[in-house]
């Protein structure tokens, strides 16, 4: 039996109910096979039953108490998953979903995606399962407080540097390194994603949506094409999606969707950079439902439904798609409708938002597509540089930041292709992202021995 397919059923073996974790660890292993025929002294020092094992989890309780002074209870969690090449680096996630699988899936996805970014950073990632909606700002912060309470004695920033993700914005950063600082009585940079005032670096909030344009912008030019008068369609509308949609704005494109988890929203005139503002506003500082959009502004809200369920049932017509929003939001269905109706490229804003069945539907009908290690890889390659910036006690201008990000991000491009070409496989940006990732990391663990 190969080694890749050994390390998949002890995956599914000791850890039966992971299904999250399985597609993510699935996904990566099968490429990597020819990695392993190429590099026999991986397979001799076992780095691939090594990487899918977390250096370490700790699962905590999070007790914080609401606004009526009742008693509540999360669990929180941080897998400090790979660092071989830098600190642990990776978001905290606040969703009720949130689980084990879940946050081990993320934590190994970040593995690769941070070695994509050529900086020292290793790979984590961390939560709860806290439902910020419908929370007033006192009960965030006590939340926030008491998850931090806990979290404080395994992060560092040399150690492990956390980050924002789903439901963790600038807000519930703020409330936590306030509360690092206080308990452990000192400025650092032990989480990124911070405001400017206190050590933030300008552009991070917008690098994620900007950094998946900026990916998608070099797939498109490997054939010839840009973004200019291209429909996109855009999923989410929190902080991927909003600067996903800046970014296509500016780069001459029309962006007709979002959605949240209540409804989507098709707007065929274009959610132009006025309307986006008006969408920012909404949801970053009234915290309110994205239908309010469809009465401000001529457009489609369709209730309980994601962008791609809408995309599908009423055939509209699109170039490109972004899904910035969650895990498995496409499913094979939906990406045949997404074929079917025109779309040629898709780069991945969310983490894995494409079910398995999705992309091979993409790759067996020749479309663009980017994974979200290397199509999103410009937040966390903006918090690297937040990073430096923290270490250094400089700050750089928001010009020097966004060129850096481009840079970064045309490098992850080159990686993958130059990867899928030295495999046989050019274009195949799956395999280039795992294999780009997975090589440097490998090669740093076997320089370690066996720890
Ligand atoms: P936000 O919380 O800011 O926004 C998430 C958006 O997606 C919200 O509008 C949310 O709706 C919507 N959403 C969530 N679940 C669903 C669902 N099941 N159906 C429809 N809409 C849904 O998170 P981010 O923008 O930060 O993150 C989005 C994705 O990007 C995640 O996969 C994250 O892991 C990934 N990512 C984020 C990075 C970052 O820098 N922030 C970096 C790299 C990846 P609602 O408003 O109703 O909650």
């Amino acid at each position: 039996m190969s080694v890749i397919k050994s390390v998949i059923d002890k995956v599914k073996q000791v850890d039966p109910g992971q299904k999250e974790f399985h597609q993510a660890v699935i996904e990566v292993m099968e490429t990597l096979e020819p990695t392993a025929e190429r590099h026999p002294e991986f397979v001799k020092a076992g780095i691939y039953e090594r990487i899918v094992e977390p250096e370490r989890t700790v699962m905590f309780r999070v007790p914080w108490v609401d606004s009526k002074g009742e008693v509540m209870v999360n669990r929180g969690f941080r897998v400090q998953f790979n660092n071989a090449i830098g600190p642990f680096k990776g978001g905290l996630r606040f969703h009720p979903s949130v689980n084990l699988s879940i946050i081990k899936f993320l934590g190994f996805e970040q593995i690769f995606k941070n070695s994509l970014t050529s900086l020292p950073m290793g790979g984590g990632k961390g939560g709860a399962d806290f439902d910020p909606k419908g929370k007033s700002d006192g009960e965030i912060m006590n939340f926030c407080q008491s998850f931090m309470r806990e979290l404080y004695r395994h992060i560092g920033p040399e150690t492990d540097v956390p980050a924002g993700d789903i439901g963790v914005g600038g807000r519930e950063i703020g409330y936590m390194f306030g509360y690092y600082k206080k308990i452990r009585n000192e400025h650092t940079g032990v989480l990124t994603g911070k405001s400017l005032e206190y050590g933030g670096s300008l552009i991070r909030p917008e690098a994620t949506g900007y950094g998946t344009v900026y990916f998608a912008a070099e797939m498109l030019a490997t054939r010839g094409l840009d973004f200019k008068n291209k429909l996109v369609a855009v999923s989410g509308a929190g902080n991927v999606a909003q600067y996903a949609i800046e970014k296509v704005n500016e780069m001459g494109g029309r962006v007709i969707s979002v959605c949240d988890s209540s409804a989507t929203i098709i707007d065929e005139q274009g959610i132009d950079n006025d309307k986006c503002c008006y969408l920012m506003e909404l949801k970053n500082v009234r915290r309110g439902r994205v239908n309010e959009y469809a009465d401000k502004y001529e457009s489609v809200c369709v209730e309980g439904k994601n962008v791609w369920d809408v995309i599908r049932e009423q055939g509209i017509k699109l170039d490109i798609a972004l899904p910035c929003a969650t895990q498995n939001e496409i499913d094979g269905e939906n990406a045949a409708a997404l074929v079917k109706n025109g779309c040629m490229c898709v780069a991945e804003g969310a983490n894995m938002p494409s079910t398995p069945d999705a992309v091979k539907i993409f790759q067996e009908n020749n479309v663009l597509y980017g994974p979200g290690k290397a199509a999103n890889a410009g937040g966390v390659a903006t918090s690297g540089l937040e990073m430096s910036q923290n270490s250094l006690k400089l700050s750089w201008t928001r010009e020097e930041v966004d060129n850096r990000l481009l840079i970064i991000m045309k490098n992850i491009h080159k990686s993958c292709m130059d990867a899928s070409e030295a495999y046989g496989k050019k274009g195949d940006y799956v395999m280039g992202a795992n294999i780009a990732g997975f090589t440097k990391i490998a090669k740093a663990m076997l320089a370690y021995g066996v720890v």
